[in-house]
C-alpha cells in the first residue's frame, strides 16, 4: 500500500494535568475519508487541534506526506495544506459570505484562480451564491456550516479536518452537507478526516472509521465493517 498522507503515532496531548489524548495512532491515505467517532469528551476535537498545531503534543508524532510536523506553528501546518474546519463554524459574522471566502484564501496570491475556486464553492453550495452579499452572522446554522467548509476549500486543502460538521443541524441539512462532502471527495479528490458523534451519517460517508473513548482508539476498520459491528450498533447506532 502507498505510504499514508497523514500518519499519527502514539500521540499524547494534555490540558495542564488532564491527559486528553492517550496514545493515539491512526492513518489517512490520500483520497480517503476517515472518520473518528466518539462521545462527547472522548478527545476528538483535541486530536484535530493537535494535528493542526493549535495544541502541542506531549509525546508521539504527526507525519504529513512523510514529514514530521508535530509542534509546528499552525500557519506552517496550514501552508502544507492541512485545513481545519473547527467545531462551531467560526465564520466572521460581520463580513459578507463573499468576504469570508476571500479571507479563506489568505495564503494565496493567484487572483484569477481564487475567483475560480470561489465559483467552485458557489457551485457546490448554491445557497452561498444567492447570499454572497449577506453578512455571515445572519445565515442559518446550516448555511454557516457550509460557509465554514467553503472557506476551508479556498485554501485548496490537501487534507480537510472537519470537527463535527453535523452538530446542531436538522437531519435533512446534515444529509445535504454530507452529500456535498461525498461529491467533494469523489469529484475534487479532497482527502478528509472528520470527527463525529453522529456515527451513522459519518460511517455512511467514510471509507474507514476509528472509535475513540476517553482519549484512546478502541476500535477501527472499514466503515462497512464498523457498521456491522454489534458493539457499534449497540453503543453508537442505537436500536436499528
Ligand atoms: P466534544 O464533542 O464535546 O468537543 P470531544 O470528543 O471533541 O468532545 P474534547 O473536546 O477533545 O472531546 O475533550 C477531551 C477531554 O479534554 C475532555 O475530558 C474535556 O473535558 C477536556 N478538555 C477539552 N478542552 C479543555 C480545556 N480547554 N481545558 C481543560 N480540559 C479540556
Amino acid at each position: 500500500m502507498e505510504a499514508p498522507l497523514l500518519d499519527i503515532r502514539n500521540l499524547e496531548s494534555f490540558y495542564g494535568p488532564i491527559m486528553a489524548i492517550r496514545g493515539v495512532s491512526l492513518s489517512v491515505q490520500k483520497g480517503q475519508i476517515v472518520t473518528v467517532l466518539g462521545a462527547n469528551g472522548a478527545g476528538k476535537s483535541t486530536l484535530l487541534k493537535t494535528i493542526s498545531g493549535i495544541m502541542d503534543p506531549e509525546k508521539g508524532s504527526v507525519s504529513f506526506d512523510g514529514q514530521e510536523i508535530q509542534g509546528d506553528e499552525p500557519h506552517r501546518i496550514v501552508a502544507r495544506g492541512i485545513v481545519h474546519v473547527p467545531e462551531g463554524r467560526e465564520v466572521f459574522p460581520l463580513l459578507t459570505v463573499e468576504e469570508n471566502l476571500t479571507l479563506g484564501a489568505y495564503t494565496r496570491k493567484d487572483r484569477s484562480e481564487i475567483e475560480q475556486d470561489r465559483q467552485m464553492v458557489f457551485d457546490y453550495f448554491p445557497i452561498l451564491a444567492e447570499r454572497r452579499h449577506q453578512e455571515a452572522g445572519t445565515l442559518s446554522g446550516g448555511q454557516q456550516q457550509m460557509l465554514a467548509i467553503g472557506r476551508g476549500l479556498m485554501l485548496r486543502p490537501r487534507i480537510m479536518l472537519l470537527d463535527e460538521p453535523s452538530l446542531g443541524l436538522s437531519p435533512l441539512l446534515v444529509q445535504e452537507i454530507f452529500d456535498i462532502l461525498k461529491r467533494l471527495n469523489r469529484d475534487e479528490g479532497v482527502t478528509m478526516m472528520l470527527v463525529e458523534q453522529n456515527a451513522r451519517i459519518a460511517l455512511e460517508l467514510a471509507h474507514v472509521g476509528y472509535v475513540m473513548e476517553i482519549g484512546r482508539i478502541v476500535m477501527d476498520g472499514s466503515a462497512e465493517r464498523l457498521m456491522e459491528s454489534e458493539d457499534i450498533k449497540a453503543f453508537y447506532l442505537g436500536h436499528q
